[in-house]
């Protein structure tokens, strides 16, 4: 199997838990995956597809809902001399029956095919006929989550793949997915009676993406701050949560000169294709989208993942966050979060039509999320314990050695880089809550956030004199902090469902439940002191462009050969019409650059150059770096 890790894709060595995985799928069992974003899953079925080929056993069938990415997906197949194909509905008819006869005659290797194809009778017979003939050697279904109503991408077709195995029992199946959550594993299982499969469950840290969860104030301006200072002329996404607001932050980047591209459901399908094309193909484009983008998208250096808006939950914010850094080389998670992100996620639970006992597992999805968002320590330990996974024990377990200690930090979250200072917020917390009630019981109705915070604050506005509210009690109780300050108090009551937002009567605040232990300081509420206002980072502004940005340190002649290979790669991946990425990725021009090869056998051994690639590419490359 590594013979086939090194000649054709040219790695030195398997990643994690790879090659326990390509042993056992290619001698025949069948396999439930489950590992990240950017884990290296693909490799786990291609590789046994290539051995079980070689053994004369026949194609692999690849069942993927990413129609938008089977062209570049079978291309980089080709580039490393695989012989892959595709059958989905963007093909002509006379290109369809082509590959069928390709298929028929078994001159494919892998081939990718949606799911809504499979169950057709055309499609099943073609496969009967191979079966006749002992040459349906796998079936791998990516993306396997799909098939789950609790997955977030539920795809009906998913449910009929149970065909496969009733059908072509004989036949091996592996199942990918890179979804943790136990209820959906479970779900998996169940729904493709993968129950003798063997489970492969790699850890789900992802070490070399950053988490950085910032306090909103002006968001925009904000992440406009994050792109100049940490990412000029990187790619990255932007999730923001409705169309209408992916359409303006798009409009505002470009405006500053930020190669920015809108994408959500409600674009044409066409400027969609388009958008997302631009963003694989071009570099350094910055996509502003709705969660509607980013599945499947195996684009490996990108370099950030921005939320303007919180998504609902930890589990899409860890598929989300996933997306970048998939090649391995330092990125960034970064999330701008405000108490409007808590009014309006309560909000939309609770004018969900979904039934109570749903709604509430909604809650607790969304409390846990911003369990994280608040937290003064380590967010990735956070983020693991949430899939239940204790931060430094699967990794060093997959790495064969056992430790006793469990790290508490991981030294690359914004909270262990930069430990908060953390003030004690019970008494201010406890305030606010009477403040809340107290307006109530002399009112007889409640009032919202800017009201009840300026009666804390002691100021005497035209609405806190008309109700009377200078005679409550904790009038001026407050002065001692600023509205920042009790905003972020406020936020945390409502993260913890403290206070609720009453959206029927104008927004106003309420007592709850779990007000009461916190009026009399049962429950301390310790928050982050705040940070000072936009204007405490430098930025770095440039009107140019910036040069790429090599993934390793090179000197300045290293430099002029690896700008020099991404011209001569752009013109490559332009003229076979695929990513620039499927041709070599960066670290493996930056390797290239910094070894200056004379020869052919100095190309060898880099990463990233499999023996296909050595040939088609090799003379080319040299050519390049000779040149300069
Ligand atoms: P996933 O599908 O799990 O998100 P991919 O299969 O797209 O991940 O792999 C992520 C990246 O890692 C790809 O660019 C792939 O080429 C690379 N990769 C996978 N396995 C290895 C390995 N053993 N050594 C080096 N790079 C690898
Ligand atoms: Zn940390």
């Amino acid at each position: 199997m590594e013979s086939i890790l090194q000649t054709v894709f040219g790695y030195p060595h398997f990643r994690g838990p790879q090659q326990s995985i390509i042993e056992h799928v290619t001698a025949g069992g069948d396999a439930l995956v489950l590992m990240p974003t950017g884990g290296g899953k693909s490799l786990c079925y291609q590789i046994p597809a290539i051995a079980r080929q070689q053994a004369g056993q026949g194609i692999t069938v690849v069942i993927s809902p990413l129609i938008a990415l089977m062209h570049d997906q079978v291309g980089a197949l080709h580039e490393a001399g695989v012989s892959a194909a595709f059958l989905n509905s963007t093909l002509s008819s006379q290109e369809a029956s082509d590959t069928e006869r390709r298929l028929v005659q078994g001159q494919i290797t892998l081939l990718y095919a949606a799911p809504e194809r499979i169950n057709t009778p055309r499609f099943l017979a073609q496969l009967d006929s191979l079966q006749e003939r002992g040459c349906l050697s796998l079936f791998a279904i990516d993306e396997a989550h799909c098939v789950s109503q609790w997955g977030h991408d539920f795809r009906p077709e998913y449910r009929a793949l149970t065909v496969l195995h009733e059908r072509y029992p004989s036949v091996p199946r592996i199942a990918l997915t890179a979804t943790a959550d136990a209820l959906t594993r479970a779900d998996i299982i169940e729904r493709l009676q993968l129950q003798s499969a063997r489970l492969f469950v790699s850890s789900f840290d992802r070490p070399n993406i950053r988490y950085t969860i910032v306090e909103k104030r002006d968001a925009t301006a904000q992440l406009l701050r994050f792109i100049r200072t940490e990412h000029l002329g990187d790619a990255g996404i932007v999730y923001c949560q409705s169309r209408k607001k992916v359409e303006e932050i798009a409009d505002q980047l470009c405006d500053e000169g930020i190669a920015a591209l809108p994408y959500h459901a409600g674009l044409d399908a066409k400027l969609r294709q388009a958008n997302q094309d631009q963003f694989l193909r071009a570099e350094g484009v910055v996509m502003v989208a709705t969660i509607a983008f980013g599945m499947g998208i195996d684009k490996p250096d990108v370099r950030f993942v921005a939320h303007l808006d919180m998504p609902k939950n930890i589990e899409g914010y860890y598929q989300e966050t996933g997306r970048a850094g998939r090649d391995g080389l330092p990125a960034d998670a970064w999330m701008c979060y405000g108490l409007q992100d808590v009014v309006n996620q309560r909000r939309m639970i609770d004018e969900s039509p979904a039934a109570d006992e749903f709604k509430q597992g909604l809650r607790g999805k969304l409390e846990a999320l911003l369990g994280l968002a608040e937290a003064t320590d380590c967010r990735r330990v956070r983020l693991l314990a949430y899939f239940d996974e204790v931060y430094g024990q699967a990794s060093s377990a997959a790495l064969g050695s056992v430790t006793t200690t469990n790290p508490t930090t991981c030294g690359n979250c914004d909270n262990c880089l930069h430990p908060p200072a953390v003030w004690d917020a019970t008494d201010a917390a406890r305030k606010l809550l009477s403040t809340i009630y107290r307006v109530q019981q002399v009112s007889g109705f409640g009032f919202g956030a800017g009201h009840v915070m300026d009666i804390l604050r002691g100021k005497t506005t035209d609405k806190v004199t008309q109700y009377g509210h200078t005679r409550v009690s904790t009038f001026g109780i407050g002065a001692d902090l600023t509205e920042p300050q009790w905003r972020a108090v406020l936020r945390q009551l409502m993260a913890i469902n403290a206070v609720a937002v009453d959206a029927q009567a104008f927004n106003t605040l309420k007592l709850t439940e779990a007000s009461r232990a916190v009026l009399r300081g049962e429950v301390p509420v310790r928050l982050r002191v705040s940070l000072a206002g936009p204007g405490q980072h430098k930025t770095r502004r440039s009107a140019e462009a910036p040069a790429p940005k090599p993934p390793v340190a090179l000197d300045v002649a290293g430099q002029a050969r690896f700008a020099a290979l991404k011209t001569w790669r752009a013109d490559v991946a332009k003229a076979h019409n695929l990513p620039a990425y499927v041709i070599f990725h960066d670290a493996t021009l930056a390797a290239i650059a910094q070894n200056a090869p004379q020869s052919l056998h100095d190309l060898q051994g880099i990463s990233g150059i499999g023996a296909r690639k050595l040939e088609s590419y090799g003379q080319a490359v040299l050519e390049v770096c000779q040149a300069l």
